[in-house]
């Protein structure tokens, strides 16, 4: 088959190995606008499961890249003065450079043509290819060309953010770093990415950014002035940007892309092109990687290029949906930060790490007991004014409205199957009592 990757980045790369590991004879293309070694961006986190996938599709890139990785356990959220810190999260972070450089390396080695340098404006110049894939990422063209047919939905979100680089160290913790400052709350999100590196997202409302004049100030300034903000957590370090190729300003609201229809005729949108995550849950990338995975296999294993499509589009969307929903959650909670800034510093860190709605009260406890019951035994005294000798879950603790004191907090409306037969409770009553004796929620 004659394939052309239109964008060079993991989407467009990772196809092209996946095709040519399952026949050499394929013959492709991959175009980008970029040199070899210039990309925007600093470094992104991958998950352990996302290198199984990687090390099944491809194990001599997977070891490359697990090579590369950085490791790190702890989340240490800075807020008011406090640092709380969780362990147990588990992330790898790997530099998107080293990343694209392994992927580019690879796919030579593979017999991959790679055409840098080269602007991708149209289709006209692929009329000749057997399929067009658009991984031309978050502003694709060619999925421009064709928005009548794919449909893009493009939901700009609120907050402003600068994609930012430091050689300040970050490497025990994946770090959240929230600033009150006179124009408004200004946050970072840092996390380690080689051994010099780190990557710092800097984030805040479009209230806040305006009364920072970032909106009139040059690239420098704005360096400048984040690295006045974060002074104390880069340890006398300089902020580094590197968006060179974006145009106009390097502050970038955040576009949740997904798309209706992902493919048409001979051409399939891939990677951030058909669909984008939410940076602050980092599966951007893995999404991208995983389904150029998917469709190389079902093109390998589909009668046909549309039934190949078809089943693409089904499974991948799917995904994309789920990650998109919890993604959605996590990108509301940082829009919607005013209401927690009023909280102490441990309930803010458990509404943080629990934001997605991906992790819940029991996770948080399998990733760090011992947090989690200094969270609970907070939460107990906020509740009854003393301190408890031990820690039990909040819906278990007592609740004060006005002169009701309720045992707990678990409320169950009422349903018609708890109506009692002349005043007197039935078995079904009974049960749900025996229920709550062996530890069920019970009533209040
Ligand atoms: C601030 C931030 C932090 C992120 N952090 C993470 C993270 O921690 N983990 C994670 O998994 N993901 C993260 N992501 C998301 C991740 O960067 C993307 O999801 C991923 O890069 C998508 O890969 P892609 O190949 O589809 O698109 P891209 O990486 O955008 O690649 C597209 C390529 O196409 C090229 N191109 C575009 N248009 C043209 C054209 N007209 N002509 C020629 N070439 C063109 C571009 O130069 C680029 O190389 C983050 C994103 C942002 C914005």
């Amino acid at each position: 088959m004659r394939i052309a990757c239109l964008g060079g980045g993991p989407a467009g790369l990772y196809f092209a190995i996946a095709m040519k590991l399952r026949d050499p004879m394929h013959d492709i293309v991959v175009v980008e606008r970029n040199r070899p070694y210039d990309t925007f961006g600093w470094g992104v986190v991958l998950s352990d499961e996302t290198l199984t996938n990687l090390a099944a599709a491809d194990p001599a890139s997977a070891a490359a890249i697990r090579q590369s990785f950085v490791y790190w356990d702890d989340i240490a959220v800075f807020y008011r003065g406090t640092l709380t810190r969780s362990s147990g999260h588990g992330f790898c972070g790997i530099g998107r450079k080293r990343l694209l450089n392994i992927l580019q390396e690879r796919a030579q080695t593979l017999d991959v043509k790679l055409v840098f340098e080269t602007e991708i404006d149209g289709l006209s110049a692929y009329h000749d290819r057997d399929l067009i894939v658009a991984a031309d990422g978050v502003n694709s063209k060619v999925r421009g060309g064709l928005a009548h047919i794919f449909k893009p939905d493009i939901d700009v979100r609120a907050c402003k953010y600068i994609w930012l680089g430091t050689r300040a160290k970050f490497d025990d913790a994946f770090t959240f770093i929230f600033e009150e400052t006179p124009q408004g709350w200004i946050w970072a999100h840092a996390y380690q990415f080689d051994a010099d590196t780190a990557t710092f997202i800097v984030e805040c409302s479009e209230t806040t950014w305006r009364r920072f004049g970032f909106d009139q100030m040059s690239a420098d300034a704005t360096v400048a002035t984040c690295e006045r903000v974060f002074a104390r957590h880069l340890g006398g370090h300089r902020l580094m940007s590197n968006t060179r190729h974006l145009r106009g300003s390097a502050w970038l609201n955040f576009n949740r892309v997904l798309c209706e229809t992902w493919s048409h005729d001979n051409i399939v949108l891939m990677g951030d092109a058909a669909a984008t995550a939410h940076f602050s849950v980092g599966s951007g990338t893995k999404l991208a990687l995983e389904s150029a995975i998917a469709l190389a296999e079902y093109l390998n294993t589909e009668p046909t290029l549309q039934s190949a499509f078809r089943r693409y589009q089904d499974e991948r969307r799917t995904e994309v949906l789920r990650l998109q929903s919890a993604a959605r959650n996590s990108t509301e909670w940082f829009e919607a930060i005013e209401r927690y800034l009023h909280l102490d510093s441990v309930q803010f860190s458990y509404s943080l790490l629990t934001r997605s709605q991906r992790i819940g009260h029991e996770n948080l406890r399998a990733r760090d007991k011992a947090w989690l019951e200094r969270a609970e035994m907070w939460f107990e005294e906020q509740a009854t004014g003393e301190k408890p000798n031990r820690s039990r879950p909040p819906m278990f603790t007592p609740f004060r409205l006005r002169d009701l004191n309720l045992k707990n907090r678990v409320v169950v409306s009422p349903m018609a199957q708890y109506r009692a037969v002349d005043g007197t409770p039935t078995d079904w009553h009974l049960v749900h009592y025996a229920e709550r004796g062996k530890g069920g929620a019970g009533l209040v």
